[in-house]
């Protein structure tokens, strides 16, 4: 079915190429690469990569030219986020098969987005906790519009409340003995030094929980931490989301829909069937959010205890 058609294109390209012999022939100009004197004829230097179009343009060509390239439609920026929000894996597919200029790489994506988030909780003035359980559901950011007290009440396990009960040093005996409000405002203020490095650290070590629970795959590690840095970009905008809504009932639909995107992401990244790739999925997923548990732990010890 599909060979018939192509013997009755390849003449018609063939005469209508040979129809203009004299314009095919014609010494087009090949001009050196400004850059390292290699010949250039195409947009781009085949020997270092360096555009050959190096003329002076205005501020206007070079605002719309800079439009083009990351914000348009079909720009770096719009594409990549629209399949890291829409389309679970393919980002980390596409990178991993070899489609990755018309992207942001991975790692600078996560990190214009763990900035963009990052000044949103500042901003925002949102708590970084990781709810646990309870009525609030499982989550990691809340809205500063919930108040402390209340936060007080649900929030046996935050790991404030696991480090005040359990950890008997003068600095944790300091730190108690504050107002619940006094509390909130210390650890705000001490968390944004630290909270970006934690982020990124948790990073590598997502990446070795996908490589423990889908080691017969046979991926590197790279690709593992591919689609971790692709995974917690996706995470960091969720959760950022998530703190948003005021109603719990929304702020699960979100937490629920950051694993079935997992899982969805997974099994494209992966080629594992459903089944699996939920069991191994949920298995990875606890474990991320028992390592995001014990990190946010140990941060805050650190930022009670300095
Ligand atoms: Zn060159």
């Amino acid at each position: 079915m599909g060979s018939s058609p192509i013997p009755e294109k390849v003449p018609n390209v063939e005469t209508s190429s040979a129809s203009e012999p004299a314009a095919a022939n014609a010494p087009a100009p090949v001009r050196p690469c400004r850059n390292c004197g290699q010949p250039a004829p195409g947009r781009y230097c085949p020997a270092c990569g360096q555009a050959t179009e190096t003329a002076q343009r205005g501020l206007r060509e070079q605002a719309r030219a800079a439009y083009q390239e990351w914000l348009a439609p079909r720009g770096r920026i719009t594409l990549t986020l629209r399949k890291l929000l829409f389309s679970p894996g393919t980002l980390t597919v596409d990178y991993l098969e070899g489609r990755r200029a018309r992207y942001l790489a991975p790692f600078r994506l996560y990190l214009w987005v763990s900035v963009l988030v990052l000044a949103a909780v500042q901003l925002l003035n949102l708590d970084f906790v990781l709810r646990v359980w309870g009525s609030q559901g499982v989550g990691v950011l809340r809205g500063a519009q919930v108040p402390v007290s209340e936060m007080q009440i649900q929030a046996r396990w935050t790991p404030v409340e696991v480090i005040v009960r359990h950890v008997p040093t003068p600095g944790v005996a300091r730190f108690s003995e504050l107002s619940a409000e006094e509390k909130v405002r210390f650890l705000r203020g001490r968390r944004a030094r630290y909270l970006s490095s934690m982020l990124l650290v948790l990073v590598p070590a997502f990446a070795a929980m996908l490589a423990a629970c889908f080691h017969r795959r046979h991926r590197r590690f790279m690709e593992h931490l591919v689609f971790a840095f692709h995974i917690q970009a996706f995470v960091l905008l969720a959760v950022l989301a998530e703190s948003m809504f005021l109603r719990v009932v929304f702020a699960n639909v979100v937490t629920w829909g950051m694993f079935a995107y997992f899982v969805v992401a997974a099994r494209r990244v992966y080629g594992t069937g459903w089944a699996e790739t939920v069991v191994r999925g949920a298995v990875a997923m606890a474990g991320y959010f028992a390592l995001f548990y014990l990190a946010n732990l140990g941060l805050i010890l650190l930022l009670i205890s300095l």
